[in-house]
């Protein structure tokens, strides 16, 4: 069977190359006669791959030592709590910013520990855009600063950074980790859930400065202890090791396209070619507003919903797979990450021209 152009927001396409390698090494690897799923996690072979995995990340973000990467379980959801109960423990106050549905999540979950300044929101305007903020109105004693470099669902994205001062700055880049290049020294804690752009699903990465560690809530669940995490060299009790190993594969495979700075070249190419499509079509339009556009989800619709259902429903057949809007969004989504490959991108243009013409 044929393998489709897969648009979903996650978990989402994976390099084929990865794929075939994986198959290949999934009964035996190596020289170690059993597959990588089958491994203790306490033994040499499961180490080095694990260690590879973390140095790849480490080189290809240019994370100094400075900084801690631990991977974790849980999701990004997960890391929603654990953020408050590793962090909120000085001021008991931290301040976010309302970008979207996950960081929307992630304000009221961290709400159950201490107090929540929203410091800025979009939300009124169905998060079109990432919101104005002020300096002003930020607080220099919040615990830390909170945003959402990304927001998957409605493809927005922050052109900016906020400037928080001396409060570390802390970002889900779920759905944009890996896809540029981004100064890991702007940040406290920089995480995200691996299955847009880091692998598949099961493993969160978590890169905290070390200097935010040992101030745990003595109710943070040891398990999203980063303190206790860090020590133990993520491997508390035992990680997703099948999962981690397949992070690896992806990771060395962006290291063969050159490197985040590389890929961030194409990232910006292939969602230039989508919006100058949206842009200019009749039919189409994007929902993002231009100021905030995503390089990794484009939103768009007709002005018709029956219309888009119609060409969702079109594109599956033509093996544009998962291009339906999530359902807080409504409209289309095409989730263009890492390993969408420039061919796919203009496949749906040149699909979403012929659809305008039979539509018009
Ligand atoms: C997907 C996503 C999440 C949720 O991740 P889980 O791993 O399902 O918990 C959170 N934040 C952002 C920005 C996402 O894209």
């Amino acid at each position: 069977m044929k393998r489709v152009y897969n648009f979903a927001a996650g978990p989402a396409t994976m390099p084929p190359k990865v794929l075939e390698t994986a198959a290949n090494e999934m009964l035996c690897f190596g020289d170690s006669g059993m597959s990588v799923m089958e491994m203790t996690h306490r033994g040499k072979a499961y180490q080095d791959i694990f260690d590879e995995t973390i140095h790849l990340i480490r080189n290809l973000m240019q994370i100094p030592d400075s900084y801690e990467i631990l991977l974790l379980q849980g999701g990004a959801t997960g890391q929603f709590a654990a953020i408050p109960l590793n962090l909120m423990t000085d001021y008991a106050s931290a301040d976010y910013i309302d970008s979207g549905n996950f960081a929307h999540g992630a304000l009221v979950e961290a709400q159950k520990y201490g107090t929540v300044r929203v410091v800025a929101s979009s939300r009124e305007e169905n998060y079109v855009r990432v919101p104005e903020f002020d300096p002003a109105v930020f607080d220099p004693k919040a615990d830390y600063f909170y945003i959402t470099t990304n927001n998957t669902i409605y493809g927005t994205r922050y052109h900016i950074l906020p400037d928080t001062g001396s409060v570390p700055l802390v970002a889900d880049a779920s759905s944009n980790i890996l896809s540029e290049v981004f100064d890991i020294t702007r940040f406290g804690v920089l995480f995200a859930g691996a299955q847009k752009n880091i692998g598949p699903a099961g493993v969160t990465l978590v890169i905290v400065r070390k200097d935010l560690l040992g101030r745990p809530s003595p109710l943070t669940p040891k398990v999203w202890d980063w303190t206790l995490q860090a020590k133990q060299g993520s491997m508390l009790n035992t990680p997703p090791t099948y999962a981690i190993y397949l992070c690896g594969l992806c990771l060395k495979w962006l290291e063969e396209q050159g490197g985040v700075a590389a890929i961030e070249k194409i990232n910006i190419e292939k969602s230039k070619m989508l919006y100058e499509f949206l842009d200019e079509s009749a039919l189409f339009n994007g929902i993002a507003q231009p100021i905030s556009r995503s390089r990794m989800n484009v939103t768009f619709r007709t002005k018709d919903p029956e219309l888009d259902a119609l060409f969702v429903k079109e594109a599956t057949t033509a093996g544009l797979c998962n291009v339906k809007g999530h359902r807080a969004a409504g409209g289309m989504r095409a989730s263009i990450y890492n390993a969408m490959p420039v061919e796919g991108v203009i496949s749906l243009i040149q699909f979403m021209k012929d659809f305008e013409v039979r539509n018009k």
